[in-house]
């Protein structure tokens, strides 16, 4: 079955979604913001016009239902942003899921449809994935309860009944009622621009390893302390990560990612030497042997640290999750449209960000398709993608949900 978007409404709808909450070329809408608020009535409004079911559940998600008794594919993304961040993270994905649901009502197609969903806060500002969370039954009312916004420090139960949200019923996903979800997004990343692509089919979304690594030392003055008898915990802190740089490149993958994205030095004064330092480490791939191979490599660089000393050196895990792997036949799909309308221009890929479709691949087939990002730009207001590029991107989309809808 052809199923054809009409890309030019595609990219109107995410220029009037630019429109709200615009931050010089970007748009500033954190999760539950009134701007966010009216990018979420806005969807819901565009959902019931195509006779779907449409409404905001009680953690702020987007959720729509069609009267279709057929197949069924469950997509979208996310409407909220980071602050002061891009147009098209997330609104992309909800706007090309609209897209092709209103192509199938178009088609004439009433036994299968496309339900539309903007997750709520996949970008975290009251915790992480809180929307995806809920849906899949893993967040708790006391989870709520000690949420809060990152930077206003204002409490989720304040904010969702200041969005007239409380006691709205959450909704859970249940996995029979679809064949599978697909989310787009834009890639974050360089690789389709650097390659001269158009179209990502992702194959997975990596696991993010992440550990704490403290140094223990002895504080002293920094004017009369021999330097042959200091016990620096900053300076084994440097080294360490000086070794991390030398060793990981030896075992790593082909696309591991490594980030010491956080360093902390006791008491943190010019004229004390630190007696103690931490930082973290996190590394980020789809391959669990490899994932396996740099956490082991971490081990023996604590070992060797501590085998010279003079500091002591200890670890501990901050956070470890499983690479998410994407539906092969949702892959297929999105390739086969791929050869009809980006014929040798569009690749698999991994996804080195979180998304969505992590969450839902934990309860149903799930698949992700990537557009390219300009300079691979993300997460601040100059990100951006080619008007050709988004309205090529809606067609491939339409495309391949047209083929896994007549499956
Ligand atoms: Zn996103």
């Amino acid at each position: 079955m052809t199923i054809k978007a009409n890309p030019e409404r595609a990219l109107r709808d995410l220029y009037h979604l630019r429109s709200i909450g615009t931050y010089k070329t970007g748009v500033h809408r954190p999760t539950l913001s009134e701007d966010d608020l009216i990018t979420r009535h806005w969807l819901v409004g565009e959902l019931k016009a195509i006779g779907h079911e449409a409404w905001i559940d009680g953690i702020g998600n987007v959720i729509s239902k069609t009267p279709a008794t057929g197949n069924k594919l469950l997509a979208g993304s996310h409407l909220e942003t980071q602050s002061h961040a891009g147009w098209l993270d997330g609104a992309l994905g909800v706007v090309y899921a609209l897209e092709a649901a209103r192509a199938v009502v178009e088609a004439g197609r009433k036994d299968i449809g496309v339900e539309v969903f903007a997750f709520a806060d996949e970008e975290g500002h009251f915790g992480s994935f809180t929307g995806s969370r809920s849906l899949t039954g893993e967040l708790t009312e006391a989870d709520i309860d000690q949420r809060a916004d990152r930077t206003t420090g204002r409490p989720l139960r304040q904010a969702i009944a200041d969005a007239g949200l409380s006691g709205v019923p959450r909704h859970r996903v249940d996995p029979a009622r679809y064949i599978g979800m697909l989310e787009a997004h834009i890639e974050q990343g360089d690789w389709l621009e650097s390659q001269k692509l158009q179209v990502g089919v992702v194959t997975s979304i990596v696991a993010i390893w992440q550990y704490k690594i403290v140094f223990e030392g002895v504080q002293n003055h920094a004017g009369t302390t021999r330097m042959a008898i200091r016990k620096d915990a900053g300076v084994a802190l440097r080294r360490f990560c000086q070794r991390v740089e030398e060793r990981f490149p030896q075992v790593c993958g082909e696309r591991s990612v490594w980030t010491v994205g956080k360093i902390d030095l006791e008491p943190g004064a010019p004229s004390i030497i630190p007696g103690r330092a931490s930082m973290t480490l996190q590394f980020r791939d789809a391959d669990m042997a490899t994932l396996l191979r740099l956490e082991q490599t971490v081990g023996e660089l604590v070992d060797e640290a501590n085998a010279a000393g003079p500091c002591t050196v200890s670890w501990e895990t901050m956070n470890k999750n499983k690479p998410a792997l994407m539906d092969e036949g949702i892959q297929a799909a999105l390739e086969a449209a791929g050869g009809v309308y980006a014929p040798g221009k569009h690749a698999r890929m991994p996804s080195g960000a979180g998304h969505d479709a992590q969450m839902m691949a934990q309860l149903m087939p799930a698949g992700m398709m990537f557009i390219p990002s300009i300079g691979g730009i993300s997460h601040h207001w100059t990100e951006d993608t080619s008007d050709a590029d988004i309205m090529l991107g809606a067609q491939v989309y339409a495309d391949a949900v047209g083929r896994l809808l007549a499956r």
